[in-house]
This record gives C-alpha cells, sequence and structure tokens, in this order.
C-alpha cells in the first residue's frame, strides 16, 4: 500500500474528509476508472465505448452495506440501471456485489433482492453477473449463485485465481454450465486461503481459465496482463475453441489500447464501467493494484 492510498484511506474514515473527497475526488483521478457519478455519465460512458466495437457491464457503485434500508436503496439501483441499459439499447449487461444487497444481513433477504433484480434483468433478456468479493464472502456468493441459477438462465458469477480452492470449484461449478467470470483476486488474503506468491497465482489463473473452457464452459476472462492474453488466444486456436465461448474484459481506463486491438481482431471484449457515487473502495483498490496509478492520480492532484 503506497502513500497515497494511505493518505486517502485516512480520508476516506474522516466524515467531513470523506465528504470533500467525494466532492472534488472525481477530479483527482477517479473519473479515469469510474464513468461519473450521475446516469447520463453513464449512460455517455458506455455510448462511446459501444461505438468503439466494445461491449460493456455496468456496476452501481456500492458495497459492504448492513442496514436494510440501504439494501433497499442498492437493489432499486440495480433495476434503475437496468432500466437504463434497457431503455437505451446499450451493450451492456449488469455486475452487482452481494455485499451491497444486504448479504450480511441475511442470505434470505439478500435473495429476496436479487430475485427481484434478476426477474427484472429476465424481462429485458439482460445478463447479470455476481461479482467475488473478499474471502469471507466467497461461500455465501457460491451458495446464492447456485441457489439462483436453478431458477434463472441469465446469471454468472466470479472466481479468483488466488485462492486454493478455486480448481475445487471450478470442478463443482461445471455441473451448472457456469458462465464465469475468471480473474487473478483483488483483495488482500492471508496464506491461509490464498496463495501469496505472484507466480503461484498466475499459473493457477491459467489453470483454471483452460480448465473451464475446455469443460465447454463460457469464460470472460478478465485480466490486463498480456501474456494472459497471448496465451489464451494460442490455447483457444490450438483447441479449436470458438470466439463466441469466451469474452476477454477489461476495467474502464485500463488498457484501451488493448480492448480496441482485440475487438478488431474479431475477440468479443467486454469493459467494467462503474459509476454512482459510492466510488471510494473501488478507486482505492485501483491505486492499490499498481504504483503507476497513483502517480496518474498524483499528476491530477496538482493540474490546474
Ligand atoms: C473486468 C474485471 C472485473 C474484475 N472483477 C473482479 C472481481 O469480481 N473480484 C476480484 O477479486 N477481482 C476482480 N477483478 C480484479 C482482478 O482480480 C485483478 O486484481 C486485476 O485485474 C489485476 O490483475 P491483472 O490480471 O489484470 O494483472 P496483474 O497480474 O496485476 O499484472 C500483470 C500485467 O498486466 C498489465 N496490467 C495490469 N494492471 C494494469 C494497469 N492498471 N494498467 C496497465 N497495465 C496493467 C501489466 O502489464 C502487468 O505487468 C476484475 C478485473 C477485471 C479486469
Amino acid at each position: 500500500m503506497s502513500v497515497m492510498s494511505t493518505f486517502f484511506q485516512v480520508v476516506g474514515k474522516n466524515k467531513l474528509a470523506n465528504k470533500l473527497a467525494l466532492r472534488f475526488g472525481m477530479r483527482f483521478g477517479a473519473q479515469r476508472f469510474v464513468a461519473g457519478d450521475k446516469d447520463a455519465e453513464a449512460i455517455k460512458c458506455v455510448q462511446e465505448l459501444n461505438n468503439k466495437g466494445l461491449l460493456t457491464m455496468l456496476n452501481y457503485l456500492g458495497e459492504f452495506v448492513y442496514t436494510e434500508e440501504a439494501a433497499h436503496v442498492a437493489t432499486q439501483n440495480c433495476i434503475k440501471t437496468l432500466d437504463i441499459i434497457h431503455h437505451n439499447k446499450l451493450q451492456s449487461n449488469l455486475s452487482i456485489k452481494i455485499s451491497s444487497l444486504g448479504v450480511d444481513i441475511s442470505q434470505e433477504f439478500c435473495l429476496s433482492n436479487l430475485r427481484k433484480i434478476l426477474n427484472h434483468a429476465q424481462k429485458y433478456n439482460i445478463f447479470v453477473r455476481l461479482e467475488m468479493e473478499d474471502y469471507a464472502h466467497c461461500q455465501g456468493t457460491l451458495d446464492i449463485y447456485k441457489t439462483l441459477r436453478q431458477e434463472f438462465e441469465n446469471i454468472g458469477t466470479v472466481l479468483q485465481a488466488y485462492l486454493y480452492r478455486t480448481m475445487d470449484d471450478i470442478k463443482d461449478l461445471n455441473q451448472y454450465n457456469a458462465n464465469l467470470r475468471l480473474v487473478k483476486g483483488a483483495y488482500l488474503e492471508s496464506g491461509q486461503v490464498a496463495y501469496q506468491n505472484k507466480v503461484d497465482v498466475d499459473k493457477n489463473y491459467m489453470e483454471m481459465i483452460k480448465t473451464h473452457l475446455l469443460n465447454g464452459n463460457y469464460a470472460g476472462i478478465a485480466s490486463h496482463d498480456d501474456k494472459v492474453v497471448e496465451e489464451v488466444v494460442k490455447f483457444t486456436n490450438e483447441n479449436n475453441i470458438s470466439k463466441d465461448q469466451f469474452e476477454f474484459q477489461m476495467l474502464l481506463g485500463i488498457r484501451g489500447d488493448l480492448q480496441q486491438k482485440l475487438a478488431a481482431q474479431g475477440y468479443r471484449v467486454r469493459v467494467y464501467v462503474p459509476y454512482g457515487i459510492d466510488w471510494f473502495g473501488y478507486f482505492m483498490r485501483r491505486l492499490a493494484e499498481r504504483p503507476e496509478n497513483v502517480s496518474f492520480v498524483l499528476k491530477n492532484l496538482f493540474k490546474k
């Protein structure tokens, strides 16, 4: 964690400073990674990406909600995002965090919120993905996914390569023909549950991608890593895996060059577009991930 991210974390804990960060933070660099805090900004951002031949997944930002009221608001925000996608004919699906929908209050409550969202999405034929958060939510996310997968076609989830358990989950989810986003993992996890060494994470990542694809399932390969992209291109060519069976996924503001290059080669590329006022935690993870992102923010801080 860098000096800059520590600075932002301290700011995040102070009420007044947090308000100021929310008000002015977009100017300090968050706007590179977040479409904006208004619906119109999200719509414009998605339209621009769609016009470049890129698909998107919208996420109304929010996580770690502990009151029913806040979870209801988050549910309504997801439903509103679905309306926005449908009414503006956006080529987008929806990505959500169950911690924003009350899973920490009760699983039944969260399931009922998710059923509202999935029913609404089903009417519009929009796909919904349950993101994978910290390890404490991993089993709960998979339990919820499996329950809802038996009721809905338009649902998928995410698996993280840094967890020791993930290859077992890949095998287990095969019986659900799971549409999975496969990632390396973004949260700080202990050596008790997760590989600590990047070499091990990268190795497990390629193994899970190959296994899932060879099982005939759909994969969202979510990485900005050139080596991963090259290996996936080579592997799918060698194994006659159709370009319709997978997509590359990248975050807004990261590797736009690679996104365009892959789309021009006929690969399906989907960009993650977060928006809304609760952008702080998301922005912090992007800073923690990569020192270059911090220097980008610093430059913005001192720009007029
Ligand atoms: C669409 C999407 C959705 C995600 N959803 C989740 C989720 O639900 N749960 C979760 O835990 N994590 C999620 N992640 C985050 C993921 O787990 C990783 O933390 C993140 O993608 C970094 O890993 P990487 O494979 O991209 O690259 P790394 O392994 O971090 O880096 C490898 C190489 O990739 C390139 N690279 C990486 N980042 C950047 C950058 N910012 N700018 C330029 N080049 C870069 C560099 O060449 C770098 O050397 C998601 C990521 C994406 C792209």
